[in-house]
């Protein structure tokens, strides 16, 4: 993902368009098509209509189970200040008699919840890290359609599959997967391109579902130059994929959820309600950290590999750092940049990108001397920046942005 605005991870288009983009490409006027006799966005419907109701529940679930846990602590805590000192004696008194009993269960539990999550652990197949994966292919399916979902909205809000953007796309996924194949043989990736996200904001951001399913919002094109860029991008968003970090975010999310939720309600059962208040505030911001800390891991070594998938496409790295420049510009010029709290961002600064970029500048150079690729131009891709300013001052003047956000 490259901007900042969404960390939605997720799943499955249009059923029909499940076509792999590796073989079919630039010969057919669109790279998805639908049985004839179907239209495209009946085909999302039959997708979607399954899971209509695990859909209402996952909207609303955090709030509820939050409420729900600090309804429930309050209340046994309200129970227990009601009992006289001789009731809650006896309370006491039966705990303590059978303390062993509730030790070792949890003891037993502790160590059946330990070997699970170690079965849970699986190796990434580029760098070979352990990787928490907590759902199987199945769930990450169903997670996926949900997410798909709810960022697309409508048929409406779907570029159309004819339009030119999407041959762009697929030539290069090729390109990639070709210059790839030890890495992406077999493996076959879906792109939606969109107007908006949640058919709400216009925002230039692409982002990837733990089904390899790749949603662009058409305003990226805006801010893209060159197909070197594009194929960084691409590249970045597949590696998240093949490194397991949209499963893993989902994995993860769902265990700090579960564990957050256990905390509240003891902090709610334990304490007096100003002090619970107080401690469920601070732990909910402490797992906000934790979690931010922990994408913006997973986003520096998206680019790490990403750039060197890419790099075997013969791109100029440069071009990735004239992208960085254009990012930076886009931030200043809409006022995006402003209200942005570091320890709480997603992605890393995009400065930090760019000497993440430029670190692994003679290993790029190396794989392309690997690989054969041409020598780079002379002219520094960065040569042009003031007239990719000039475009995009244009391009902000036609369509006003607040945030980076056009509604
Ligand atoms: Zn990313």
């Amino acid at each position: 993902m490259y901007l900042k605005y969404s960390q939605l991870i997720t799943s499955r288009t249009l059923i029909c368009a499940r076509k792999s983009l590796l073989y079919k490409i630039v010969p057919e006027p669109s790279p998805f098509r639908c049985k004839k006799s179907e239209k495209k966005w009946q085909c999302l419907n039959v997708q979607t209509s399954g899971f209509h109701t695990t859909q209402k529940l996952h909207f609303h679930a955090p709030v509820i189970l939050c409420l729900g846990s600090i309804l429930c602590g309050s209340f046994i805590r309200k129970r227990w200040l009601k009992l006289s000192p001789t009731e809650q004696e006896m309370i006491i008194r039966w705990y303590k008699q059978r303390r062993h009993i509730f030790h070792g269960g949890w003891k037993i539990l502790s160590a059946i919840l330990i070997i699970y999550f170690l079965t849970c652990i699986k190796r990434d197949p580029i760098v070979g890290a352990p990787r928490f994966v907590l759902f199987n292919e199945a769930q990450r399916i169903q997670n996926a359609k949900f997410l798909f979902k709810v960022v697309v909205q409508s048929e409406s809000n779907v570029v159309p599959h004819d339009n030119h953007m999407y041959k762009k796309v697929a030539r290069i996924i090729k390109k990639l997967t070709n210059a790839n194949k030890e890495i992406f043989k077999g493996i076959d990736w879906d792109v939606t391109i969109i107007y908006r996200i949640f058919n709400i904001a216009s925002i230039p951001n692409v982002l990837i579902l733990p089904d390899r399913h790749i949603i662009i919002l058409a305003d990226i094109f805006n801010l893209i130059k060159s197909d070197d860029q594009l194929t960084f991008i691409l590249a970045h968003e597949m590696s998240h994929e093949m490194l397991y970090h949209p499963s893993q975010t989902l994995s993860l999310g769902a265990l700090s959820n579960n564990v957050i939720l256990l905390s509240t309600f003891l902090i709610w059962v334990f304490y007096p309600p100003g002090v619970a208040a107080m401690l469920s505030s601070f732990m909910y911001i402490l797992h906000a950290i934790i979690f931010a800390c922990f994408k913006r891991s997973c986003e520096r070594e998206a680019d790490k590999v990403g750039l060197q998938l890419a790099a075997k496409c013969c791109i100029d790295s440069r071009e990735i750092l004239a992208f960085w420049e254009i990012m930076k510009m886009y931030d200043e010029l809409t006022g995006a940049s402003m209200f942005r709290i570091p320890f709480l961002n997603h992605h890393p600064s995009l400065e930090e990108r760019k000497k993440i970029t430029i670190r692994l500048m003679p290993k790029v150079n190396q794989l392309r001397d690997l690989v054969g690729c041409p020598e780079l131009p002379l002219r520094d891709p960065r040569d042009f920046l003031p007239q990719y300013k000039r475009e995009l001052e244009d391009e902000l003047r036609r369509n006003p942005r607040l945030l980076g956000m056009r509604w």
